[in-house]
């Protein structure tokens, strides 16, 4: 007797929780996903330059422009945000990076100690407390991070190689924002500083680095160029960046088609656009800068009496990098990249919801068919790496043709219908792929296998 109620026991919890799993797929009656109609006599009110990115988020509700160059990131725009973020913290994790955070303000103190509270000019946001303390809301950490480990001496030479990294937000005072996420006052970004015991083991971190940026880049999907680059502000031996090739994009970038050299224009005088190791004529790219890695050797940790101890027990200087990855342009710069007219795309593995499934009207003849809509969700969502990237557009008082206008506008890569096809003898679904801009009518069966093999080989 105690066997069997135990069993029904178990039996109910069992249902009880298939159940509550099946109430729990995402709705786009649910989402907060305000879209903005903008009335076709409308005189824009013209406050900054704008850029295909620009419009397409704020259309759709996944940014919001709160101010001149600041952005409120709408629930779609954070989920892209978290996917980018794991990808990053994967790869760091991958080299032995460790996350932290610093806080925002950095006294100006220090940023007087290396200079830079003169050299960064107007772009630097300095503020004062109320003590008449002076502080800057920090555009990067270098100041910050080399005080805290100069803090900790003794620090023993058998702790380094360390690396650690944070993904905050960060501030510039911007004279004029323009292009959305692009050029904005406050953004997010990944940050990575590592110390060395000797320049030789730097450069050794710094090449180890590079390979887990490309691999970040190469997992996003969107065509990258890495090419030598300007140390700037930042300072140190040699650098590199990352760079989105696009019209819209702020820096020039000299390619070599023969040996595959490439370069900042900033780097090169007027004159020399030939390549300097086999002499072919260089051509021309504007690129949008994601990514920038540097070799600071001691630029840092010499003015803020950054040591370790050596073997010999006596203190020795810092040898350092600093690695950054501009997140929250990352994302935009990607959709600038990929997107055509009035459709965001987005690369796969950060697309918000990978797959939306667009439910009959209610009143219409193939409204029996809604029977399959939370059916079809819970199938895929059982394909591991789908779990939570399916979304419903469950508003049935909407018809099917205008719902599939915006699942493609917000760029969801993979939208299914189910329609009037849903209520033949061997139900099929219409399958509208965004990425390969193609169209089929598919058996569940066969759905499931189209996304199996997406996943397959989208999916890293
Ligand atoms: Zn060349």
């Amino acid at each position: 007797m105690r066997g069997i109620h135990a069993r029904t026991m178990l039996l109910s919890r069992v249902y009880r929780h298939f159940f509550c799993f099946r109430m729990h797929h995402h709705r786009v009656s649910q989402l907060f996903q305000p879209l903005t109609v903008i009335p076709k006599d409308a005189t824009l009110k013209k406050e900054e330059t704008t850029s295909l990115s620009q419009k397409l988020m704020v259309n759709c509700g996944i940014l919001s422009s709160r101010s001149n160059g600041m952005y409120a990131f709408l629930p779609l725009g954070q989920r892209a945000l978290t996917k980018l973020t794991k990808v990053i913290d994967e790869e760091m994790a991958s080299v032995n990076a460790q996350r932290l955070s610093l806080p925002l303000l950095t006294p100006g103190q220090l940023w007087k100690i290396t200079g830079r509270w003169e050299s960064t000019g107007q772009e630097l946001l300095k503020v004062k407390d109320r003590h008449e303390k002076d502080y800057v809301l920090s555009p990067t950490h270098e100041e910050a991070i080399v005080n805290f480990i100069a803090d900790i001496y003794p620090f023993s030479h058998r702790h380094l190689p360390l690396r650690l990294y944070q993904i905050t937000s960060k501030i510039r005072d911007e004279m004029k924002p323009r292009f959305g996420l692009l050029r904005c006052k406050e953004f997010l970004m990944k940050d990575l500083y590592t110390f060395d015991v000797s320049e030789e083991a730097a450069v050794s971190t710094y090449m180890e680095i590079c390979k887990a940026y490309d691999r970040v880049f190469q997992r996003i999907g969107v065509p990258f160029i890495k090419v030598e680059g300007d140390c700037g502000n930042i300072g140190g031996s040699f650098s590199h960046e990352y760079h989105y090739p696009a019209a819209i994009g702020e820096d020039t970038l000299l390619l070599c088609q023969k040996c595959g050299t490439a370069t900042n224009a900033e780097l090169l005088s007027d004159s020399s656009h030939t390549c300097s190791g086999c002499g072919e004529h260089l051509t021309k790219t504007m690129g949008i800068e994601v990514g920038h890695t540097f070799c600071l050797g001691t630029k840092y940790s010499k003015p803020l009496n950054c040591c370790y101890q050596n073997e010999k027990g006596k203190p020795s200087l810092m040898q350092m990098g600093c690695y950054g990855l501009g997140v929250s342009r990352i994302l935009a710069a990607a959709v600038e990249v990929l997107s055509q007219g009035e459709q965001i795309r987005w690369p796969w593995i950060l697309a918000p919801y990978k797959v939306c499934i667009i439910s009959p009207k209610k009143g219409s003849k193939e409204a029996k068919a809604v029977s399959w809509v939370d059916h079809l969700a819970q199938v895929i969502s059982n394909i591991p790496s789908l779990q939570d990237d399916v979304i419903i557009d469950d508003r049935e008082t909407l018809t099917i043709g205008k719902r599939v206008l915006e699942a493609k506008k917000t760029g969801y890569p993979i939208i299914i219908v189910v329609g009037k096809k849903a209520c033949e003898l061997v139900p099929l679904f219409e399958v509208i792929d965004m990425i390969k801009e193609s169209t089929e009518n598919l058996t569940q069966r066969q759905v499931l296998e189209y996304l199996r093999e997406y996943v397959k080989h989208c999916s890293t």
